[in-house]
């Protein structure tokens, strides 16, 4: 397809399918600095080349001061102050010196000027002052994107069916693009379960994350082939690839519309035990999708969507609204629906969050919301009033011990009497569930027992705070092990104590999702298991092959093992004599990770 050699690139699948075509670069990576020595007479076409890109940067900075709204008139400084700046002697003028006078390329220059300038700044006493460095590192940074030809692509216009390629993509930014056009997501940054990921998974988008150097080695044009199943990129693919991947596309398409024929059939083992399978899903546009892929609940109902995509805070009416559609099209079937989870990675555009060193430890989730009691109260309101459209139940996200719950339920019955004082209607019922995602939620799952309705293991995070292993930082995505006995344990943990206790448990991180752990789970006695809608046929399948009395003695040989290389191996072992035709081997570990 081109004169250029082929090139795989291994990051980490997202998001299965195969995407063939042409690679948009949306980056916001930091640019790469190259560097390169100039002859004389190319010294004037570089000092032209620099002006240039001050100019663009220039043009934009201004625009962008005209689109601020009288609400945000006040913050007009920010901009004056880059625009100040950009003119300033420091850095333009000083990048054109050091061009002429060092023989090197423009964006070589402009480094050294933007060090040198920090480098005043640093010994400026006023801490205000010093902290404007921050706004030369900006500054500069923008003119290095215009040097490199990043013009900064407006997401919401891209109007052709593309491979959308960048370092990382905020929930907001993938929020911005029609995603019609949009044939897959690949991107430096992030792990499986970052929200990129689950966001493509929702939309059936094949994604490859944690691709680290992508957006710097891929241009705009570059044609390229996505495949979310195994992980891989493959720029500029020769003839014999494509004619492979092209078959494989193919193969992928029709087996996803077999498994897709037998969705509906209910996940009852072979021994007569019925498991619950639902969707997580973050929009209630995903509900239609959800019940085509075989749904029987919505187990998680992630609410952060609206306080990502627009900068002001939702209304209550605009929560209940959300809150009601879900429940009506549902029809009936249960909804899960999570409080506010912000914080951690996830950001959201109509709040203030201040930054923290840990965020991931920070004030997120739970914690969040017993800090801000009205925007808590608004959720809560909100879900007590769809609670009479359907059947809603509130969940409660991070959970680290029973002081926390009982404030939150002691909110949630302050919010009722509230409700009935007005005379509006709810249900006075409401489920309260929690998310088993800290270890110390499952250390004290029993006492927890006491005061919820039902529990749902969250081991996006769970694993993350057992292993300490970071879910989005794509350098330690390989240590990130569901099977790790730990994990294992602490599932097992908390089913015992749910069950001691009479309550449902289920489980909705990534994990749930996985088709080769679906038996597992089913032996370590999960009740419920939710995914992303397009893993549900597949889980769904194997669970149906399979005998809950068996695999309950699996899961307990299982637990029998000291590593996750070992629990691994023995899983791949049983799958393989058990779903011969279902299930393929997972990739295996690596050897140096026990
Ligand atoms: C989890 O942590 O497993 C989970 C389902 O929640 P989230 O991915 O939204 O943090
Ligand atoms: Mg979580």
């Amino acid at each position: 397809m081109s004169f250029s050699a082929e090139k795989i690139m291994h990051g980490v699948g997202a998001s299965p399918g195969i995407a063939i075509g042409r690679a948009l670069v949306v980056s916001r990576s930091p640019v790469q600095v190259p560097y390169r020595p100039l002859a004389e007479d190319q010294v004037e076409g570089e000092v032209e080349r620099f002006r240039r890109a001050v100019e663009a940067a220039r043009s934009e900075l201004n625009a962008a001061k005209e689109e601020l709204g009288p609400d945000l008139a006040d913050y007009a400084y920010i901009i004056e102050a880059h625009l100040g700046i950009l003119g300033d002697k420091m850095i333009s003028h000083r990048s054109e010196e050091l061009i002429r006078s060092q023989l090197i390329n423009a964006e070589w220059a402009l480094g050294l000027a933007e060090a040198e300038a920090k480098a005043i700044f640093d010994k400026v006493k006023d801490n205000y002052i010093r902290s404007r460095a921050s706004d030369v590192e900006y500054v500069a940074g923008q003119v290095l994107r215009h040097l490199a030809g990043h013009n900064g692509i407006e997401l919401s216009t891209i109007r052709e069916k593309v491979v959308v390629v960048a370092h990382d993509l905020s929930p907001a930014e993938t929020t911005q693009m029609d995603l019609g056009w949009i044939m897959g997501f690949v991107t430096d940054m992030g792990g499986p379960t970052s929200h990129t990921a689950i966001m493509a998974q929702a939309k059936a988008i094949p994604a490859v994350v944690g691709l680290e150097r992508v957006s710097a080695e891929v241009a705009s044009g570059d044609f390229v082939i996505v495949d979310g199943s195994n992980g891989t990129i493959i720029v500029h693919p020769d003839e014999e690839t494509l004619h492979d991947y092209r078959d494989k596309q193919e193969a992928y398409e029709i087996y996803a519309q077999e498994i897709l024929a037998q969705a509906h059939l209910p996940a009852a083992t072979m021994d007569g035990r019925r498991l619950e399978v639902g969707a997580n899903i973050e929009l209630a546009e995903e509900v239609s999708t959800a019940l085509t892929y075989g749904a029987e609940a919505v187990g998680l109902f992630r609410t952060e969507f609206l306080y990502v995509s627009q900068k002001a805070l939702p209304t209550e009416e605009e929560l209940l609204a959300s809150f009601v559609t879900v429940a009506q099209r549902l029809e009936g079937r249960p909804v899960n629906i999570r409080t506010l989870d912000i914080g951690g990675d996830k950001f959201a555009s109509s709040l203030e969050l201040a930054p923290e060193i840990n965020p991931a430890l920070g004030l997120r989730a739970i914690r969040y919301c017993l800090k801000e009691p009205s925007l808590f109260r608004t959720q809560l309101r909100a879900i007590l009033r769809a609670s009479v459209y359907g059947q809603v139940r509130v969940m409660f996200p991070l959970i680290s011990g029973v002081g926390e719950l009982l404030q939150a339920r002691q909110m949630l019955e302050e919010v009722k009497a509230e409700l009935a004082a007005e005379g509006t209607p709810f249900d006075p019922d409401l489920k309260v569930g929690i998310m088993i995602e800290v270890p110390s939620a499952v250390a004290v799952a029993d006492l927890l027992a006491q005061h919820a309705d039902f529990f749902s293991i969250g081991t996006n995070d769970l694993i993350q705070y057992a292993l300490a292993i970071d879910r989005v930082n794509e350098y330690v995505a390989h240590l990130y092990q569901p099977l790790h006995p730990a994990v294992l344990r602490m599932v097992r943990q908390v089913v015992d104590a749910a069950h001691g206790a009479g309550i449902p448990v289920g489980m909705c991180g990534e994990m749930a999702g996985d088709a080769n752990e679906a038996p597992l789970l089913l032996g370590l006695g999960l009740d419920s298991l939710s995914m992303n809608p397009l893993a549900i046929p597949r889980v769904k399948q194997v669970l149906r092959l399979a005998s809950a009395g068996e695999w309950a003695g699996l899961a307990d040989q299982a637990l029998g093992y000291a590593t996750a290389a070992e629990v691994s191996r023995f899983m791949d072992a049983q799958l393989g004599k058990h779903f011969p035709e279902v299930l393929t081997p997972r990739t295996p570990l690596p050897k140096d990770m026990g």
